[in-house]
């Protein structure tokens, strides 16, 4: 570890060692976020880790990075492939951080090999509630380590990590093979997860019609060399669209860096949504002018800002194989709501709070975003439908969306005597517990002029107040 990063962290300690002494709750604050609820933080109950942003050494021979928290995904990226290495699991928003990828279980079309983020870490740096500082990893404090992925800053503070990398390769190919039913598609991906592929993900456009993408890395071109990066680059999900409606297999190659980021332009298939509320035609003419305001990071600014994110759907749900085509019936027949999209995921029960933490072989991810639902009313209605069917169907959420469980419908998801134990364990009892953490109590003014403007204008923030 470096000096300045002691020197960082020993400050974080004291403050938080300070909070600990006056029973003040506090929340972790970073400078950007990629959680839909909009947040409010107040500078009084805050620890800031904005500057532990570095990534502090690439060990080669290990095929490990120490990286502090305040690192995003596109920095990370960029410091391991000097070396020819990269992350095994790295989230498509470039913004993503890994600290934030940690405490909010991120995954990807590679976790069926090797789970969420958290699952590719060796070690994580704590700062406890009470401001004294650990190393967990699966031999020392173990049931913090595993406990406290997912958990959303609610055990602890993180302050750096160490993650396996894996080689590098020049491009990923991608091949699109064509479904009819949700269940040709599960029964697909099970079989390219077991046989080990690099990613695999599907996508449905109907209830008969889909694709599963399967990619490879390689250092061999095959098909078309495509790219999606550049402003006037096709959008991935256009891409996948558009192969999907041909009908036919067909295999492309991807640079690697444009297929990890491959949905930072649109945000999968949300920011659409935007053109047409704006009446805005969504050709590629405007995709190209409009696309400093269609990446991920300035996405997110308009959704904090404009709080959007009430009107619309937008949950990402795992569910164990059982579960997944009776969900999928239940979603198409109450509300018919496509394109749907998701990947298959390594579970790890010892993490009950991350949407993986489920005890089975394989779990599914399946992201439902998009549909506009008014008023207020029967859209919290819409998402408490939803959530009550991923209880009965034994599955989880993923805690970044609106959460309207009551306290009871949550504690039963969850294990309150496990996660107070721990909380105890580790002096985190003055932090915000996960529920109240995810819960979205308040009705937002919904402003998506204001978001827009704000954004443009480069003057979006994350709210702080005094
Ligand atoms: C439409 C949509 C699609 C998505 N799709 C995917 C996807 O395909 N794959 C994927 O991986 N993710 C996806 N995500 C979400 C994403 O995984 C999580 O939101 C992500 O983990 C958040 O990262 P962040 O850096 O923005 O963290 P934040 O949102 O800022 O933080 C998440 C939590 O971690 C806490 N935290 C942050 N830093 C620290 C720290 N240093 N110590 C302790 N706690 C900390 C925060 O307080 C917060 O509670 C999607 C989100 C949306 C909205």
């Amino acid at each position: 570890m470096t000096s300045k990063h002691a020197i960082v962290v020993k400050n974080l300690q004291n403050q938080v060692a300070k909070y600990y002494s006056q029973k003040t709750p506090f929340r972790v604050y970073h400078g950007s976020t990629n959680s839909t609820r909009v947040l409010t933080f107040k500078r009084s109950e805050m620890v800031d880790v904005s500057d532990l942003n570095n990534v502090i050494s690439v060990d080669i021979e290990k095929q490990t990075v120490i990286v502090e928290p305040n690192v995003p995904m596109d920095k990370l990226v960029k410091a391991t492939l000097k070396h020819g290495l990269v992350p095994p699991v790295v989230p498509e928003f470039p913004g993503i951080t890994i600290g934030g990828a940690i405490q909010g279980a991120a995954a990807e079309t590679s976790s069926h090999k090797y789970g969420c983020v958290s699952q590719t870490a060796n070690w994580i740096e704590y700062i406890l509630g009470d401001g004294s500082l650990v190393k967990a990893s699966p031999q020392e404090h173990a049931d913090l380590f595993y406990g406290a992925a997912g958990s959303y800053g609610s055990l602890g503070l993180i302050t750096a990590t160490e993650i396996q990398l894996i080689p590098a390769t020049k491009y990923v190919s991608v091949t699109h093979y064509q479904i009819t039913s949700f269940a040709e598609g599960i029964k697909m991906m099970k079989h390219y997860a077991n046989l080990g592929t690099d990613f695999v993900e599907w996508y449905m456009f109907s209830k008969d019609r889909g694709a599963v993408v399967v990619g490879t890395m390689t250092n061999k071109i095959q098909g078309r060399l495509l790219r999606f990066s550049r402003p006037q680059d096709n959008w991935y999900f256009l891409y996948i669209k558009e192969v999907a409606a041909t009908g036919m297999q067909i295999t492309d190659s991807i640079p690697l860096k444009d297929y990890l980021f491959r949905f930072n332009r649109g945000a999968f298939w949300a920011a659409e949504i935007g053109f047409k509320d704006y009446n805005i035609p969504f050709n590629r003419i405007m995709r190209f002018l409009f696309d400093p305001l269609l990446r991920t990071r300035k996405l997110y600014q308009v959704l904090q800002e404009s709080a959007a994110s009430q009107s619309y759907i937008c949950q990402d749900i795992m569910l164990p194989e059982s579960g997944m085509v009776p969900f999928l019936d239940y979603m198409d027949k109450e509300f018919n709501m496509y394109p749907l999209g998701g990947c298959p995921i390594k579970p790890e029960p010892r993490s009950p709070l991350q949407c993986n933490g489920i005890d089975a072989d394989i779990v599914f991810n399946l992201g439902v975003y998009g549909l506009r639902v008014e008023p207020y009313e029967k859209f919290v209605a819409a998402n408490r439908q939803i959530e009550a069917k991923t209880n009965e169907l034994g599955g989880k959420k993923w805690f970044y969306s609106h959460n309207y469980y009551s306290y009871e419908e949550f504690w039963k998801v969850y294990d309150k005597t496990w996660y107070d134990k721990l909380r105890k364990k580790y002096k985190a009892t003055s932090l915000p517990d996960i529920f109240n953490r995810t819960r979205v109590n308040e009705k937002y003014k919904v402003q998506k002029r204001r978001g827009v403007i704000k954004t443009v204008l480069g003057i979006a923030k994350l709210r702080i107040v005094d």
